[in-house]
């Protein structure tokens, strides 16, 4: 029998319907539409130190943002497959079944993402590839360089020319659905955090991330923060802030599996600034959003230089690997209160605020001086907001092998007395300890 033809949208970070160019694209094509979406069993695997590459906090939030996505695919009249094999494999699955014509996805450009890919063309040679840069605000084909070499060693630099010569491109419109005869039900389920070889667990009601996981909560975020509560008027005022849901936008999850368009989040706050008030703190978002850009382009520039130990500046500094020293660290329990209540927060939780992570990065790389890498796989295990260029380019950054042109230490101490001068913050995760 002939098999049915299809065209595939395999969804990796970019769980959203809104602003998606790839879904955008796929939907402007004659054939039928299917989703597809992996639970990879290596990125549940142990893999460097002894660390996993994913824990249970951002498992979690992912479980949550595919079954927001299925529901939203629904609306389109497409079906979702939720396949815990690797996405060569599932595709190869799929291939048994429906000629895959063509395959649509968000463009990546890191080593293990690359590979996929290329597993994948040998799993489907005959299947035409359709990518496309869905994460950036300023897009890669705007961006004011010939080539990504030119991209500047700092940040300054890079804000200030793209501001100046590079529009943000408006948010693509949430696709009309395909024809409802085109829906095929693939009848997939969710894994269990269980199932992925993870821990299930209870949500710290003290958390400063208590959020669900999908584009509907993003969204929800979004209009809250922006038109709702209006904390955007305050954002630059309250951004070094420690505790509780609202000192800064918590968008890091979203963005990071891609529920939220880093496009959208400028449209609106370009509108905010139009109907309610334009100040410092309005830009200042727009400021954080373009670091992120920034760091996805630092990581197109030296590619797998920002995992090794010198990093881009390939630095050759002594580093130890302390297993003592990581456990201490890891746990909370180093001789410094304020370190070890952020990195109970982020134990507990999950999430750790700027200032908390730049504060506990120093401390390990520069204070410590331990292999600087052993606390960013700690990070990409834990974080729910794990983004693999904003995480390896920000440690590298506070540990002298990467942007910083000033190369700081933070005196964790003065920052203490700075940020949390009530010790209300260091109270809340240290309890009953020595504090
Ligand atoms: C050592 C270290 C590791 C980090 N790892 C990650 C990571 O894995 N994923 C991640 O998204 N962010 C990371 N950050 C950046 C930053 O700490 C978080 O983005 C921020 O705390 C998230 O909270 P928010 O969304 O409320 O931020 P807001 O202050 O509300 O900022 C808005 C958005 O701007 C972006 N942003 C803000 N600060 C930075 C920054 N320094 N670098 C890049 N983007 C930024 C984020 O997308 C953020 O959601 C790291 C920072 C450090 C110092």
């Amino acid at each position: 029998m002939q098999k049915k033809q299809v065209n595939v949208i395999w969804f990796r970070n970019d769980l959203r319907i809104d602003d998606n160019p790839a879904l955008a694209e796929i939907l402007k094509q004659d054939l039928p539409v299917i989703g597809m979406y992996c639970f990879e069993p290596r990125l549940y695997q142990n893999y460097f130190y002894g660390l996993k590459k994913t824990e249970a906090y951002r498992a979690n939030f992912i479980i949550e943002a595919v079954e927001d996505l299925k529901n939203k695919l629904k609306s389109l009249n497409i079906g979702l497959k939720i396949s815990q094999v690797s996405p060569d494999d599932a595709l190869k699955q799929l291939s048994d079944e429906f000629e895959i014509k063509g395959l649509y996805f968000q463009k990546e450009w890191t080593s293990e993402e690359v590979d996929v890919e290329i597993n994948i063309k040998d799993q489907i040679p005959n299947t035409k590839f359709e990518s496309f840069y869905g994460q950036f605000l300023y897009h890669p084909d705007d961006v004011p360089y010939e080539d990504f070499n030119e991209i500047p060693k700092v940040f300054t630099n890079f804000r200030k020319k793209c501001q100046k010569q590079t529009e943000v491109r408006s948010p693509l419109e949430v696709p009309e659905p395909q024809s409802a005869n085109n829906f095929i039900d693939l009848n997939t389920s969710l894994p269990t955090l269980t199932e992925l070889g993870l821990e299930e667990f209870e949500k710290d009601s003290r958390s400063a991330f208590p959020f669900k996981g999908g584009e509907t909560s993003g969204r929800e975020r979004l209009d809250y923060y922006f038109w709702d509560s209006e904390k955007l008027k305050y954002y630059k005022k309250t951004r070094n802030g420690l505790l509780g849901t609202d000192y800064s936008s918590k968008f890091s999850p979203w963005l990071a599996h891609g529920c939220l368009s880093p496009r959208r989040i400028y449209a609106e706050v370009k509108k905010f600034e139009k109907q309610i008030k334009k100040n410092q703190d309005t830009y200042w978002l727009i400021f954080e959003l373009i670091w992120r850009d920034y760091f996805k382009y630092v990581s197109l520039k030296h590619g797998n230089d920002i995992f090794k130990i010198g990093g881009i500046l390939n630095k050759d500094y002594d580093w130890y690997r302390n297993k003592a020293a990581f456990k201490e660290w890891s746990e909370g329990r180093t001789k410094d209160d304020f370190v070890n209540a952020n990195m109970i927060e982020l134990k507990k939780t999950g999430f750790m605020s700027n200032r908390g992570r730049q504060n506990v990065a120093s401390y390990w790389s520069k204070t410590l001086k331990q292999d600087w890498r052993i606390g960013a796989a700690y990070f990409e295990a834990m974080l729910i907001d794990y983004d693999v260029h904003s995480n390896w380019g920000n440690w590298m950054y506070n540990s002298g092998v990467g942007n910083d042109p000033r190369d700081r230490k933070f005196n964790t101490q003065l920052q203490a007395d700075r940020y949390d001068s009530n010790g209300k913050y260091r109270r809340t995760w240290l309890h009953d300890s020595l504090f």
